[in-house]
């Protein structure tokens, strides 16, 4: 499982322009032949590329976001076409492509264009879903790109400032998302991040219970397997979904 189109090794193969949306993306990995690990798809097969930099720097954050080059759409499509991995059929077939990151947000603009570039080419688009750590406001015309948004909004745990990770505009907006599948992710450390999702989520009425998603913080088994049972029973509680990392348990990046 998990072959890799752009790894570490990667070097990009054409010049692109910084500060020119239509041509390229900042990528960490790009990835396919794997599964979902966490949330409202887990175990859908999926393709993941995943984006270079973020907003935050959570203390626990196991992403190492700053790595990555910026590769031409041409060469994206390239590696997808001459892989021996068939990643169009794949997604023709249903596989999703998952954008994560990072924020994946930060680099909405050029995603818009490779979608589009990637429509053009292949006649049709693949499943969109959207790793969004809910700092940044989405551009109204992504909206249509998105199928599936997990929004993954970082508690005080995440050693963050509140006025960084806390934006009461971005979840407003996202509370009005009505024809798109709309989740929220949130990393639990320990019970009293409960009070932290009522207060600042669900009381000002930003997100429904039934929309909640709670997963154990964990970076490895041994973490997971450690905190999943008082997520659970969280969970259970409250009445909300949990998920685990399966990706731990698979050992999939
Ligand atoms: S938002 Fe996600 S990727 Fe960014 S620093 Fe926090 S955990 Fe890491």
């Amino acid at each position: 499982m998990s072959k890799y189109l752009i790894d570490r090794t990667t070097k990009p193969k054409y010049r692109v322009r910084k500060d020119d949306f239509s041509d390229g993306l900042n990528i960490m990995e790009f990835f396919c032949d794997t599964i979902q690990g966490e949330g409202i798809n887990i175990g859908q097969p999926s393709v993941f590329l995943r984006l270079q930099g973020c907003t935050l720097d959570c203390v626990w954050c196991d992403t190492e976001w700053r790595l990555g080059s910026r590769f031409a759409f041409e060469q994206i499509f390239e590696l997808m076409e001459k892989s021996r991995f068939s990643v169009i059929e794949k997604f023709a077939k249903g596989h999703h492509l998952i954008l994560t990151g990072g924020s994946p947000l930060k680099q909405q603009h050029s995603l818009m264009d490779f979608i589009d570039a990637f429509d053009r080419r292949y006649n049709f688009r693949p499943t969109i879903e959207i790793d969004n750590e809910c700092v940044l406001d989405p551009d109204d015309e992504f909206f249509q790109y998105v199928d599936v948004w997990t929004n993954s909004p970082k508690l005080s745990s995440s050693g963050m400032k509140r006025q960084v990770r806390y934006k009461p505009k971005v979840l407003e907006t996202m509370s009005h998302i009505h024809d798109r599948i709309v989740c929220y992710k949130f990393v639990v450390s320990c019970v009293e991040d409960w009070e932290e999702i009522q207060m600042d989520f669900i009381d000002p009425g930003y997100v429904k219970t039934c929309d909640i998603i709670l997963m154990p913080l964990a970076s490895t088994l041994a973490e997971l397997e450690k905190n999943r049972p008082f997520v659970i029973d969280l969970a259970l509680q409250h009445g909300v979904r949990y998920s685990t990392r399966e990706q731990l348990v698979l050992g999939l990046p």
